[in-house]
């Protein structure tokens, strides 16, 4: 089955890249796949998935989460301010913090709620106007900032443009992480994720090549 062939590719990354064995959580971005698909996967043996946004993952997940133990969900699309309470609830990561409005909601939500989930910040390397993420110039200090309001940040993540070596942006992540002291990178997609392992990816998200192609209603 796909997640077999895609857990056993990226093993073999870790390999080649002379990383421990397991030091990559693959993420199985279900976003938009059909439940029986998402189900199979659940029945492999995977627990860990992605979802980009906050409605749909509140629409699916509490029913398989009360059938199978151990689930794990990345939120991995951007988020709304007036979403992010419904985000902490429901999510164990949260990929996509990327302005100090939604630093702020966050830090107001982890202290009502005594937890967090862990953050990555996401950057937008690309520097695309359509795409969220904050500026490479400004991650610095958009990272001190998040820190400073106690928020546990875990890493950066990036969504490279289409049309451009992925490699370039990888190696621009890695570096933005290695300068603030951060050890998580969620980088790496479908098309690229070995490649990402390579340049350090922590968190690789993988979506089609596991679950098929998107079917969107
Ligand atoms: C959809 C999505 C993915 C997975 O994409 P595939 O190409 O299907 O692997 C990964 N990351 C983000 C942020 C996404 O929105």
């Amino acid at each position: 089955m796909a997640l077999h062939d895609i857990q056993t590719r990226l093993d073999a990354a870790v390999a080649e890249a002379g990383r421990a064995p397991g030091s990559v959580t693959l993420i199985a971005v279900s976003k938009v796949q059909p439940p029986e698909r998402v189900e199979a996967v659940l029945t492999e043996g995977h627990r860990i998935f992605g979802e980009n946004r906050v409605q749909e993952a509140q629409g699916r997940w509490p029913a398989f989460q009360a059938r199978y133990d151990g689930i794990e969900l990345h939120l991995i699309g951007p988020l709304q301010t007036n979403k992010a309470r419904q985000a902490v609830e429901m999510f164990d990561a949260i990929h996509t913090l990327d302005r100090p409005k939604l630093a702020t909601t966050l830090a107001r939500l982890a202290q009502e709620r005594g937890a967090c989930p862990d953050l990555f910040i996401q950057v937008n390397t690309g520097e695309e106007p359509q795409k969220a993420g904050c500026l490479p110039a400004e991650a610095d200090a958009f990272i001190a900032q998040a820190r400073e309001l106690d928020l546990p940040v875990t890493g950066v993540m990036c969504i490279p443009p289409v049309e451009e070596e992925a490699s370039l942006h990888f190696a621009l992540l890695a570096k933005i992480a290695e300068r603030n002291g951060l050890d998580g990178l969620s980088m790496g997609m479908s098309s690229d994720f070995e490649k990402a392992v390579k340049f350090g990816a922590t968190h690789v998200r993988v979506g089609s090549a596991i679950f098929g192609d998107r079917v969107y209603a």
